[in-house]
């Protein structure tokens, strides 16, 4: 394997990372633009409502993505758009009588929460659309320049048969299509291809700006063309989102951008697949959605979630359901318990086979996410080592100078997937739903005895463990020094 493009702070020989691009439709390796540098375009929210867990998916698998760049020394540059714009937005404002600015700001700190709560890293830019109005005029009028808009009815429309390669992103043939057919909507079905709105002329009562290509607003489509350019250049590095957006939206970005510069608008295009929930499309219209705050209110951890949405690859259906979420919970206690054996075990002194094995693991875990982010591989690796190790501690095969090497398996595994930190009560109490989440006195009671008993023993890995799960939970412990516990809510 070639060594990688990115500097390598961690001296291992790590391989060649490809992705899968939905452009050319195989495996390609990875090459940044810039070296060193990658830049990013997400297609955000659109601020009219609680995301929901299934663009929850897609947001998690950009953060491993950039996460795992990172983890690669490269500098990240993502740009992520909020559309705060669009009929929706339009219609719902009106109906609550609050301008669409008001209207947005509510949701917009429900979805920044919501990201925090599930570890999700800020992207360098989040960007507003409805503060690019200015850089959407210019590319519309920069189209328009070129001959690749005309105007009808006050909205202006891109005229498709002019980019001849349009469905290439798709490999949709639009050959036979209508020239002059037009669609005013943002979102329609594949295989209806139509000249699409650039700029909507307002309709009777509707908020608008007042601009040099006339009133309306932007449609959807330009608003991310403009603000992927303006922040990353003409040519990006990745462009990413689900796999729902792929026609028309980034086949209409890709048209426009490139018939606006005369290069190539992205080198690298991922999607993400659909997060199913019985075996169809979450998604709010066909109203079979759950919001993180719905989830978390019933119980579920953050973590759990983060994991469960992290492990299935990126490019598979997830299928969402009670039970895979309860193994996604074990399996996130069983990554945290072995870390506090690891943490507060007694080993005997000297260096087993173990620490060789748990640097193999951490070269299945790289081969694994190298692989266009093969998680369900990477975590194979690192559940083997814990089995393992596990089974070594067990048999008194473990030793001291074996902690380190697994420790520091571990802390690559967690500077991706970001669930070893036990700190779902205070991400509960961040969004305010600490009291929901809380449970009664008889249960803590309970779990407090049992960590009573596992020290008694000297199991303090155990005794650490309940001691983090009561932690989790909002549960402080406070040990005194004839043996006794006493405890108290955060
Ligand atoms: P939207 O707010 O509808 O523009 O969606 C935000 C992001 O979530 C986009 O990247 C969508 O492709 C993605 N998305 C929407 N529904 C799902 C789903 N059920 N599974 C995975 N990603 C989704
Ligand atoms: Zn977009």
């Amino acid at each position: 394997m070639s060594p990688c493009a990115g500097q390598n702070a961690n001296q291992d020989p790590m391989g060649e990372i490809v992705f899968q691009n939905t452009l050319s439709g195989h495996k390609e390796p990875f090459v940044p633009l810039h070296p060193g540098q990658v830049r990013i375009y997400t297609c955000g929210p659109t601020v009219y409502d609680y995301a929901h867990v299934g663009n929850f998916r897609t947001f998690v698998f950009q953060d491993i993505l950039r996460r795992f760049l990172r983890s690669r020394s490269f500098q990240v540059i993502q740009v992520m758009n909020l559309t705060d714009v669009d009929d929706r937005i339009i219609a719902n404002a009106a109906a609550a009588g609050v301008g669409i600015r008001e209207y947005t700001e509510k949701y917009i700190e429900i979805f920044l929460a919501d990201r925090l709560a599930l570890n999700l890293e800020t992207p360098e830019h989040v960007v507003r659309a409805t503060d690019h109005i200015e850089d959407m005029v210019k590319l519309i009028e920069q189209l328009t320049a070129k001959g690749f808009t005309y105007e009808s009815g006050g909205s202006v429309y891109y005229r498709i048969s002019k980019f001849p390669r349009y469905g290439q992103l798709a490999k949709l043939d639009f050959a036979g299509i209508q020239p002059g057919a037009r669609v005013d909507v943002d979102r329609y079905d594949k295989a209806d291809a139509r000249d699409f709105a650039l700029w909507k002329a307002p309709k009777p009562n509707e908020f608008f700006w007042n601009t040099r290509i006339g009133p309306g607003r932007p449609g959807w489509h330009i608003e991310c063309s403009a603000m992927a350019m303006k922040y990353l250049g003409e040519t990006l590095d990745i462009h990413t989102g689900g796999i729902d957006l792929v026609f028309p939206h980034h086949e209409n970005e890709i048209a426009q951008s490139e018939a606006a510069t005369g290069k190539p608008f992205v080198r690298y295009w991922l999607h993400a697949e659909h997060l199913l929930m019985d075996s169809e499309k979450m998604s709010k219209s066909l109203g079979n959605f759950l919001t993180l705050r719905q989830l978390l209110t019933g119980g579920i951890k953050p973590s759990s979630l983060r994991f469960l949405l992290a492990a299935v690859p990126y490019r598979s259906k997830l299928n969402f359901t009670e039970d895979s979420l309860q193994q996604a919970a074990k399996s996130v206690e069983r990554l945290r318990t072995f870390a506090a054996r690891l943490r507060t075990g007694t080993f005997p002194e000297g260096r087993s086979p173990m620490a060789e094995r748990s640097v193999k693991a951490r070269q299945e875990f790289e081969e694994g996410l190298e692989d266009d982010l093969n998680t369900a591989q990477a975590l194979a690796a690192v559940f083997d080592l814990v089995r393992e190790a596990n089974i070594a501690m067990d048999g008194g095969e473990f030793r001291h100078e074996d902690v380190l090497a697994v420790q520091q398996t571990l802390e690559i595994f967690d500077e991706i997937f970001k669930v070893l930190v036990g700190d779902d009560a205070e991400k509960l109490r961040a969004l305010g739903l600490a009291d929901s989440a809380a449970f009664g006195d008889a249960e803590v009671e309970a779990l407090v005895a049992e960590r009573q008993a596992a020290r008694k023993r000297r199991d303090f890995a155990a005794s650490d463990r309940l001691r983090q799960e009561l932690s989790d939970r909002g549960i402080v412990l406070e040990d005194s020094r004839d043996g006794g516990v006493r405890w108290k809510r955060k």
